[in-house]
């Protein structure tokens, strides 16, 4: 198991610190991107990294770099979102408190490589530490010349903003940040013409990114590509739920969904066992112990009609009812939902409310193709990928766990719970 790259220093008292940054080699790739590399040969160096987006859509990152048009004179913006909110996911929550100057070096790389000399880092509200961490350890980036004006006597500028969220779940989507980041109200944008590369904000190109994705840029600079990947390469899974040792474990991409539950993050309960997975978040269709050898990867949990999205694990054991668990995550995404598109705004409420009948003892025999045909008709229909999010869990659950839903109509009680889910 290679050692991590990224979480190394986490939990080191006083991390957060310049200082304690400087002194493991902190801010060193930058300098030698700055001195060494053209803005062109550290795109072509994230391109061999392999590294694909860490947000959830896993785009290739040097791939979008290149997308974005570097006309000379044209105002270009570096955005990193940091506005996590799928639940489950809380690595960059974790890297922003605990090593937030490797994510401000990344920023300062990615702004140039891609000439950029204005970035905004949208931050989700609720992160009250994060905020208090990251504003001083930019204050101290900027203090010690490593962003602003003319950085390490390069003559680059960069500026970088930090931007708070209101606690809206649909900041996240990429356009409805931009939206949000103007003062608007946080409406995703019709894509296209909308996509950020070209005409993201103030309808300017722009490079959008993850937090988690701009903490990989110095180790990518600083190793090469090839000795990079060597690591795995690393990627940050957040696991919660029914286990031991719930937190964010740095771990070569593809590992085991197995290995990860039981060696990293201790297995369920003692007596208990594993009875179902979302391995990215509420987002990604649910699986079951039976999926547990599949690597933990985009195109394998692809394969099983899931996905890797926010690389988020949360493990479901076997006191937990599933048709109960389901139904709060369609209404986590019904009162998140922002109301634009028809499918997702009325789509949700419908499953919540079907699912509430089944699960109070009122369900009727014909509710659970009502369920599939309501989430069916939501499939590719919603305007934004948050009302894409309902129906793959949704529907995974009535194809593996349909005889705890028909319990739930016939008995009118759970046979987890014992009763009726008021
Ligand atoms: Fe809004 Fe939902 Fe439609 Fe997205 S899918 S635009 S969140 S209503």
């Amino acid at each position: 198991m290679p050692e991590p790259l990224l979480t190394r220093y986490l939990g080191q008292p006083g991390r957060e610190e310049i200082d304690a940054y400087l002194a493991t080699g902190g801010y060193r790739a930058l300098a030698r991107a700055l001195r060494e590399r053209t803005p062109d040969e550290i795109v072509a160096m994230v391109e061999a990294s392999g590294l694909r987006g860490r947000g959830g859509a896993g785009f290739p990152t040097g791939r979008k770099w290149k997308l974005t048009p570097k006309r000379d004179g044209e105002t270009r913006y570096l955005v990193v979102n940091a506005d996590e909110g799928e639940p489950g996911t809380f690595k960059d929550r974790t890297l922003i408190e605990g090593d937030p100057h490797q994510i401000i070096e990344g920023m300062v790389i990615t702004a140039y490589a891609n000439q950029v000399h204005q970035a905004y880092i949208y931050l989700r509200g609720e992160f009250f530490l994060g905020h208090r961490r990251l504003s001083r350890a930019l204050a101290e980036a900027y203090a010690r010349g490593y962003v602003g004006r003319n950085i390490l006597g390069s003559g680059f500028d960069l500026e970088i903003v930090i931007h708070r969220g209101a606690g809206a779940y649909i900041c996240g989507e990429e356009t409805a940040l931009l939206e949000s980041l103007e003062g608007r109200r946080g409406f995703p944008r019709l894509k296209p013409p909308y996509y950020p590369a070209v005409r993201g904000l103030y309808d300017r190109p722009t490079v959008l990114n993850n937090a988690e994705t701009m903490a990989h840029i110095p180790h990518i600079v600083a190793l090469g590509p090839e000795a990079y990947k060597s690591y795995g390469p690393p990627i940050l899974y957040s696991v919660s739920g029914h286990v031991t040792r719930p937190g964010v474990k740095e771990l070569p991409i593809g590992t085991p969904l197995r290995e990860i539950i039981f060696e990293h993050a201790g297995g369920p309960r003692a007596g208990r066992s594993v009875k179902a997975v979302f391995p990215g978040g509420s987002s990604s269709a649910i699986l079951t112990a039976e999926h547990l050898d599949t690597p933990a990867d985009f195109e394998s949990l692809q394969k099983l009609g899931s996905m890797l999205g926010s690389s988020a694990i949360i493990v479901l054991d076997d006191t937990t009812c599933i048709p109960a668990v389901i139904r709060r995550t369609v209404e986590f995404y019904r009162d998140e939902s922002c109301g634009k598109c028809t499918p997702c705004r009325e789509g949700t409420v419908w499953l919540s409310q079907i699912l509430d009948r089944i699960l109070c003892g009122r369900g009727r025999r014909e509710d659970l193709d009502l369920l599939d045909s309501i989430a069916r008709n939501m499939t590719g229909t919603c305007f934004c990928p948050l009302g894409e999010s309902v129906p793959p869990s949704l529907r995974a659950s009535l194809r593996y766990f349909r005889d705890e839903y028909a319990h739930h109509i016939e008995a009118g009680a759970c046979d987890v719970a014992g009763g009726p889910h008021r």
